[in-house]
């Protein structure tokens, strides 16, 4: 009983958070980071941030992650770190040749003001940056936002290496938010197979789910080129798959370079596939192939052979804003019932449009987000009005422990088990394994409490 002290009575906190439902800005950016081929992440801050955001991604991913740092010491935090920003850039190109560095902030240097663009530009008017590399940046103070506004920042410094010739490519952008580089691979499939050709910004896919080959590459073969993110200027169209984590970096590009963006929800379950595939038809101004209807078919298979097991199953949920809102609606459309929903990352909206997904539903669902939309907050709600199942990040266990809740581990981060780099759960082939997953822990669950008599094989 580790959390034994949560009371079940809900008092109004000010400034308190108990177990936050995410992780600080620059963990987003670092990630999103990894996402360009030949990358090297930068932290503009002390070493112990550094080490925080490399691990929290390691062990989640299990790969060793790459990133350097701009090493603050005392007179860095009182003079600014200027000096270290210049040195650590020279230092990176000389001995570790990425084709960009990927400098982000972090709450100690955006308290002190370094003012980046000035700094990068320093470095380039100064020669510290090989002719055909790039600097990029983003400013991620971890006291406001999340990860996943880290990550959305990044991927707007992205979108600034996007040159506009003014003679379009043909290519359609797909900017697909913090998924799993699996979901990554699996939306690049997707389009494949539709006939899209597509340029996709960040693709984490072969760099944090590739295969041990015993071969040290410092910069690993996946990753969005260089060359592919210059021509994102000329695309023809971006689709951003989620609001917080893509829609700034595709109306940059919108405004900047003339490419028309629309913004969709992340394609987890029936409906936003349904979305996501029929946008990608219309582009390619084709049908639907047979591989892709199969798969379909085969997750309303499922859904309608299990529907026994989903009905009315209330859940409760952690996570980040975009995810959340595709399950949501995933959830409801199989007659789940999502009862009480945290994430820390802030948005008015994101409360707003649960609450419409969830209308219909024959309660009110409590909904939070911002930084008092805490784990703690989850549990006290749990403890009023109990649920069948958990869904979301690793640190949902000690809620599922206490409560002898079954938890479906999804999202970020996770770090007691595997497979979430590997298997997509994007797509309708993702909506199986989802189910799957899903159906698994609510049967493991059964089996566990039925009594001997219904017992059996009965399925
Ligand atoms: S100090 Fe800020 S940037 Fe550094 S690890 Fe903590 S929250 Fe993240």
């Amino acid at each position: 009983m580790l959390l034994r002290h949560t009371p079940k009575e809900i008092s109004e906190r000010g400034a308190l958070t108990i177990n936050p439902a995410k992780t600080c800005q620059p963990i987003g950016a670092m990630y999103a980071a990894l996402g360009i081929h030949g990358c090297l992440p930068h932290s503009h801050g002390s070493q112990g941030c550094c080490a925080y955001h490399r691990s929290t991604l390691t062990r989640h991913y299990k790969e060793p992650i790459s990133a350097s740092t701009s090493s603050f010491t005392e007179g860095s935090s009182v003079f600014g770190g200027q000096a270290n920003l210049l040195q650590a850039i020279e230092n990176i190109f000389a001995v570790y040749e990425p084709e960009v560095v990927a400098v982000h902030t972090t709450c100690l240097s955006e308290t002190i003001g370094d003012d980046l663009t000035q700094i990068v530009d320093k470095a380039d008017k100064g020669g510290k940056i090989p002719k055909g590399r790039k600097v990029i940046f983003a400013n991620t103070p971890s006291y406001v936002g999340s990860h996943v506004t880290g990550f959305s920042n990044m991927v707007k410094g992205m979108a600034m290496l996007a040159e506009h010739t003014g003679k379009r490519n043909g290519k359609v952008n797909i900017i697909p938010g913090w998924v799993e580089p699996a979901d990554m691979e699996e939306i690049k499939r997707l389009c494949a197979l539709i006939g899209v050709e597509i340029i996709m910004f960040p693709d984490t896919s072969g760099v944090l789910n590739g295969p041990l080959s015993g071969e040290f590459k410092m910069f690993p073969e996946g990753g969005t080129t260089m060359d592919d993110l210059r021509a994102a200027g000329d695309s023809m169209g971006t689709l951003a798959l989620g609001e917080w984590c893509s829609a700034d970096a595709a109306r940059f590009l919108d405004t900047n370079c003339k490419v028309p963006c629309r913004v969709l929800e992340m394609p987890f379950g029936l409906k936003a596939t349904d979305r996501f595939v029929d946008a990608l038809r219309i582009i390619a101004g084709a049908g639907v192939p047979e591989e892709i209807n199969h798969e379909r078919g085969q997750l309303v298979d499922m859904i309608s052979d299990m529907h026994q097991y989903f009905y009315h199953r209330s859940v409760a949920l952690a996570g980040d804003p975009d995810q959340l809102i595709a399950l949501t609606e995933f959830l409801v459309s199989i007659d789940m019932w999502p009862r009480h929903l945290v994430t820390g990352t802030p948005g008015r909206a994101f409360e707003e449009k649960i609450r419409e997904l969830t209308t219909g539903l024959p309660y009110e669902v409590n909904v939070k987000s911002g930084a008092a939309a805490d784990m703690f907050l989850l549990h006290q709600w749990i403890k009023n009005d109990p649920v069948d199942l958990l869904i979301g990040n690793t640190y949902l266990k000690y809620i599922a422990r206490d409560e002898d809740i079954p938890l479906v581990r999804w999202g970020f981060p996770i770090l007691d088990r595997v497979g979430h780099q590997y298997f997509p759960t994007v797509g309708y082939k993702g909506g199986l394994r989802l189910l799957e997953k899903i159906l698994n822990v609510i049967l493991d669950r059964k089996d566990r409490d039925d009594p001997e008599q219904t017992f059996e094989l009965v399925m």
